[in-house]
């Protein structure tokens, strides 16, 4: 069943059918994940399940279940230290349920033991990664990452209204990509999705952002969330303007516990757009050959995503289940628990040229 046929069907009914079809629409996405578990808890919910692997021409579908031993390598993990955000994105996937942040010594150390369990790229995200120490946190954290532990990419994803142009000169140098969130040049159009605070414009904002990266040496990446109010958009002509590395466009979906349910922070539903629609826009945008499309099918269980107490979070239930901490089991131990799909990871284009070093950019 398509998500249009969804929207048009009264929001109980609805609901009830998004909750028999939880599995197909978990997805994740770059900010995203509940926090419905204490630490201390065991998974209750965690059941023997099937991976889904991506169809292939390569042969049948692999069954893998919760005590296969190979655990999946963490070569790219998403770390979402803080769930707080100065915006109010009517369909953000990472509400904000806590105002928890690991102890910085506490966040290096967890960072270590994934280098030491494989990882070579780290994104950091949020809420808003910016908002912790006005941008000082996530700074010492970029820096730890390329200076101490030499990772090949750095990363983070930011709404960007936070950032300044001291921390680039203090911390660039570090940083191989920063993603801007920006899902409409209409400025009319991002207060109505949430995505903006009194005066400040979030499209200027973004262009001065732009500029800074080319300063500094920062690969510059957009992040776009497809939604009800900006489908119909045509942003080609500044998209290519603003010529980003990448330009990530994401489905709007629904995560219970998050933007869908009863205990959620926001109500999503209004926000969500059919899987044809999401086509219309990509082929819209087909010229534009920075665009690397996420439907929600796509995402599932591709991505490695850390909470703020380092818990890798589980989606195959349509909501983020978390493992228990990395900082009290180990890497090893947690990751069994993630859900992650690496053939899905790798087929999604997951590795790709993410040190800016490999770029070869024309700053
Ligand atoms: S910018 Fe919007 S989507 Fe991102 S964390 Fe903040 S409220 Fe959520």
């Amino acid at each position: 069943m398509q998500l249009g046929v969804l929207c048009r069907l009264p929001l109980a009914v609805a609901r009830a059918v998004l909750a028999a079809l939880r599995g197909p629409l978990c997805a994740l996405c770059w900010n995203l994940a509940p926090l419905s578990r204490p630490l201390s808890l065991p998974l209750a919910g965690w059941r023997r399940v099937s991976a889904i692997s991506p169809v292939s021409s390569a042969g049948p579908r692999r069954e893998r279940d919760d005590h296969d031993d190979a655990s999946p390598t963490p070569t790219s993990v998403n770390y979402h230290f803080t769930r707080q955000c100065n915006y109010k994105c009517g369909f953000c996937f990472h509400t904000a349920k806590t105002s928890f942040v690991l102890p910085l010594e506490e966040a290096k150390r967890g960072l270590a033991m994934l280098k030491e369990a494989g990882m070579e790229k780290i994104n950091f995200s949020g809420g808003e990664p910016f908002l912790q120490d006005r941008g000082e946190f996530v700074g010492k954290l970029v820096q730890f990452c390329k200076q101490d532990l030499k990772l090949p990419s750095v990363s983070i994803v930011s709404n960007g209204s936070l950032i300044r142009e001291r921390w680039f000169k203090k911390y660039g140098d570090y940083l191989d990509i920063l993603a801007i969130s920006c899902d409409s040049f209409d400025e009319n159009v991002n207060v109505l999705i949430g995505r903006g605070q009194g005066k400040k414009n979030h499209v200027e904002n973004l262009h001065k952002l732009r500029q800074w990266c080319r300063e500094y040496a920062v690969a510059f990446k957009i992040n776009s969330v497809i939604n009800r109010f900006n489908v119909e958009e045509d942003m080609n002509e500044q998209i290519k303007a603003l010529n980003p590395v990448r330009w990530k466009v994401f489905q709007c979906l629904l995560i219970e516990g998050e933007n869908s349910g009863e205990d959620a922070l926001r109500e999503a539903e209004r926000f969500v757009i059919s899987d044809e629609e999401f086509e219309q826009f990509l082929d819209r945008h087909k010229d534009v050959s920075c665009l690397v499309p996420e439907s929600n099918q796509k995402m599932r269980d591709s991505y490695l995503i850390l909470d703020e107490y380092m818990r890798f979070l589980n989606c195959r239930n349509g909501r983020k289940e978390p493992s228990k901490s990395i900082l009290d089991v180990g890497v090893e131990a947690a990751i069994k628990f993630s859900g992650f799909d690496e053939k899905m990871f790798l087929k999604r284009g997951g590795k790709y040229v993410w040190s800016k070093t490999d770029m070869k950019l024309d700053w």
